[in-house]
């Protein structure tokens, strides 16, 4: 046996890879994941940790993203770790009367199963958020959603996977795959090479970077995202708030600002986004991106003049060409499989990663995941 030589190599240590590495190092699996800075230090560390439900786009999607949000109050208890998971419920503002419609149909989804989603009445909107300035809102859907601490998230799935013998390496960048016949039989980063037997890219915004290098063009794009955190204040919003248009706009092609603002159980209040179209990876905040969140954060909340931010920051924010996450063989290769372009990635990755275990596990390519296959990466190459 070669040196180095593991059953599973993950390539990428956000969400999915710890995720990942968790499930296959629980079914007993020998697992290595190669990080090529920090763990969670992509997109992953840009994250708010919203459960978010009201934004899944279709009710199969929604489905998935109910179940994960059924099991995550007891991942915690899994993980041994305190998720601080809440239950801060989410208000999302409608500007136009063609768009409140477009989304009415999603409180009978959620209510169908058995989730909490209402209209509010504009007039209505103060009782619930009485700072909220909502201008000329025409409407607000007021939907149940949870949160917890997306740092100790990523980190509970990592050290449970290292606690179970999954191998974690840091500063391990991928430079080089190793091929043989239409099989990667193992990756080099710059000081070692590693062997494996099924290679899982879960590089979220990266994974095109890494696909060219085998000569695959996979349609996964990014804009550049960008939020702040402000000092801890007195009790100011009691609900995770919202401005309708934020996946058009995450999905965009132009500079704007959608507001999503939340203030955490230490009275700091989260505040994003601002979205540009981006080609390539640049992580540092930008002079019109900051500015403009403050801007969007004080016509929505009047007083909130002369507040501290304590930290900014800016990520790359994946997403395939029709929006759904990118999850399966890469038909190119025989042991290559894709993880990445995750959508509502909290509620989503617990339930996703173990699916892709089973599927990576059943060791046939040919054999089809019903659960995965709408995500396949062979959608894209037929
Ligand atoms: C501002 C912002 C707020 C968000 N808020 C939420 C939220 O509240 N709720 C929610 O569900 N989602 C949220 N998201 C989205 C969520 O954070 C992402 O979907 C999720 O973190 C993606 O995880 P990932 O593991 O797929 O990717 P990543 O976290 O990006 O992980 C990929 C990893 O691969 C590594 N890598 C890349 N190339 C290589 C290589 N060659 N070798 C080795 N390693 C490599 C990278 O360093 C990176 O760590 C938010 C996103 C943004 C930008």
């Amino acid at each position: 046996m070669k040196k180095n030589t593991f059953d599973v190599i993950i390539i990428g240590g956000g969400f999915a890879g710890c995720a990942l590495a968790y499930h296959f190092a629980k079914a007993r699996i020998s697992t290595i994941l190669l990080e090529s800075k920090h763990v969670c230090s992509g997109t992953s560390s840009a994250c708010a940790g919203r459960v978010q439900i009201f934004d899944s786009e279709t009710p199969e999607y929604l489905k998935i993203v109910q179940q994960g949000y059924s099991e995550l109050p007891f991942l915690g208890d899994e993980l041994e770790i305190d998720l601080e998971w809440n239950l801060p419920d989410d208000l999302t503002l409608f500007y136009s009367e063609e768009q409140l419609a477009s989304h009415l149909e999603k409180i009978a989804w959620m209510k169908d199963l058995g989730l909490n989603a209402e209209f509010v009445k504009p007039e209505k909107i103060k009782e619930i958020e009485p700072c909220l300035n909502s201008g000329n809102c025409v409407g607000a859907i007021l939907a149940e959603e949870g949160h917890l601490n997306p740092f100790k998230f990523g980190w509970g799935y990592l050290k449970s996977a290292k606690k179970l013998g999954a191998v974690i390496k840091c500063f391990s960048n991928v430079e080089h795959f190793i091929i043989e016949d239409n099989k990667i039989v193992g990756v080099k980063t710059s000081t070692q090479s590693y062997f494996g037997k099924y290679i899982i890219l879960a590089t979220g915004a990266w994974t095109g970077f890494l696909t060219q290098k085998i000569g695959v063009q996979l349609p996964i794009s990014f804009t550049k995202a960008e939020a702040m955190v402000s000092e801890p204040l007195p009790k100011i919003i009691h609900h995770h708030l919202g401005t309708n248009g934020f996946y058009d706009s995450v999905h965009g092609e132009i500079k704007t600002v959608t507001l999503g603002l939340g203030q955490h159980n230490n009275g700091c209040l989260l505040i994003s986004n601002a979205i540009q179209p981006a080609n390539k990876i640049e992580r540092t905040s930008s002079a019109w991106g900051m500015p403009a969140i403050n801007q969007k954060m004080r016509e929505f909340f009047p007083t909130l003049n002369n507040i501290r931010i304590m930290r900014t920051w800016s990520a790359p924010s994946p997403f395939s060409k029709d929006y759904q996450p990118i999850i399966g063989w890469l038909p190119q290769f025989a042991n290559l499989y894709i993880a990445s372009a995750f959508h509502l990635a909290i509620p989503t990755i617990p339930v996703f990663s173990k699916q892709i275990v089973d599927h990576v596990l059943s060791q046939n390519h040919n054999v089809a995941s019903d659960f995965l296959e709408p995500y396949s990466p062979k959608r894209f190459f037929k």
